[in-house]
């Protein structure tokens, strides 16, 4: 056993005696799908009131032995984070922007009056996961490895007069392929009737367990209308477009030359995409302007018959951008440009790509080498 220091906290690094067999890894790696294999090791480190965070380890992967009675399992008081490490083309692994997942992982556990981790914590536990495992970050082309940090309340005991007094943190990681394989393909969306995800100070900013939890029914709502995701709307007056269930939302507005996009605000019920944060700065570099507003469901309506919108794209970590071709919804159905992936849509897309792949300069510093 070895260890590795870091802001204060040792990690004692235990590797797996039974690390799945190379020949093995390549079927896998060959096709992963998204977050269904998993690699051979996680992080996990522990907190309690009296000791702070202790007992860091990057380990093997495997099963959480838990008390049924942990708090997690009842109040469903947890947040995640997600973000990708990439095998850029000239031989680094690296990832994008971890130091802005590790500041919004912190601002969630405010949100759920859980314990701040310090930033370089979060950063070494990955550093350390995805070099141990970094075999498993695929090679082939818009391939990746998703790494999930999160984070639980482990006190046992059903008393809810306060938060949980320990946690677990934890990272793990899975091999993920290209979301769509043949390039992206426009989805298309439902607009929320009768359930909102987020309220004004409500926990929708909050990268938290319980928004997806409390949503599922509105993505079976988009399901059962024949729709791929459900757009949320806001709760007071059902007519501001907020996001998607797991993805941030940008509008085209113009063409060519003229084209400009826009993204709902940052309200408070909105979570705050790294992809979108990063698209805002990408665009205007692109000679494309930015701006935050807000959009009702009639002027993306409207927008979309006069054709003022010519485009809507859905970003996030897990998917990149993706295209929107159709909404649905109990008002009426429409179309969005010829239903096929635009191109301001790909442009965008291709230079995040880019950037996160090595085969464009970064310009902001966001790419972070790993190994
Ligand atoms: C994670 C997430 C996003 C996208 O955030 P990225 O940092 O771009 O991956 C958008 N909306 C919700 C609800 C999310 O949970």
């Amino acid at each position: 056993m070895t260890a590795g220091a870091t802001g204060g906290i040792r990690f004692a690094i235990r590797p797996s005696a039974e690390p799945v067999p190379g020949r093995r890894r390549a079927q896998l790696l060959a096709q992963p799908g998204f977050g269904q294999v998993f690699t051979d090791h996680m992080v996990t480190i522990s907190w309690s009131a009296g000791r702070g965070w202790h007992d860091a380890q990057l380990g093997p992967y495997g099963l959480l032995h838990m008390d049924p009675a942990s708090q997690v399992f009842h109040y469903g008081q947890e947040i995640f984070e997600g973000l990708k490490a990439y095998r850029q083309a000239s031989g680094p692994v690296v990832t994008f922007r971890p130091g802005v997942n590790a500041a919004r992982f912190n601002r969630s556990a405010a949100r759920m009056a859980m314990p701040q981790l310090p930033e370089d914590t979060f950063l070494e536990a990955i550093e350390l996961l995805v070099t141990q495992d970094r075999d498993w970050v695929p090679a082939a082309e818009e391939h990746s490895l998703y790494i999930r940090p999160f984070m639980i309340a482990t006190h046992v005991g059903l008393g809810v007069s306060r938060p949980s007094p320990e946690y677990l943190f934890a990272v793990i990681a899975s091999p993920a392929g290209a979301y769509f394989s043949g390039g992206p393909r426009p989805v298309s969306v439902w607009l929320a009737d009768g359930y909102i995800r987020a309220a004004p100070g409500g926990t929708g900013a909050a990268k938290t367990g319980g928004n997806y939890a409390g949503g599922f029914v509105g993505q079976l709502q988009a399901l059962d209308h024949g729709c791929d995701q459900v757009v949320w709307l806001d709760a007071a007056e059902h007519q501001w477009v907020e996001e998607l269930g797991g993805m941030n939302l940008f509008f085209v507005f113009g063409s060519g030359d003229q084209a400009r996009i826009m993204t709902p605000s940052l309200t408070g019920t909105l979570l705050a995409g790294v992809t979108r944060d990063s698209l805002l700065t990408l665009a205007p570099d692109l000679g494309i302007p930015a701006i935050e507003g807000a959009i009702s469901v009639a002027d993306w309506r409207q927008g979309c018959a006069s054709g003022a919108i010519t485009e809507v794209f859905a970003c996030g970590t897990a998917a990149v951008i993706t295209p929107v071709g159709e909404v649905k919804s109990v008002s009426g159905d429409w179309k969005i440009g010829g239903g096929q992936p635009g191109p301001i849509t790909m442009r965008l897309r291709e230079h995040l790509l880019g950037i996160q792949f090595g085969q464009l300069p970064d310009p902001h510093g966001w790419i972070h080498k790993i190994c």
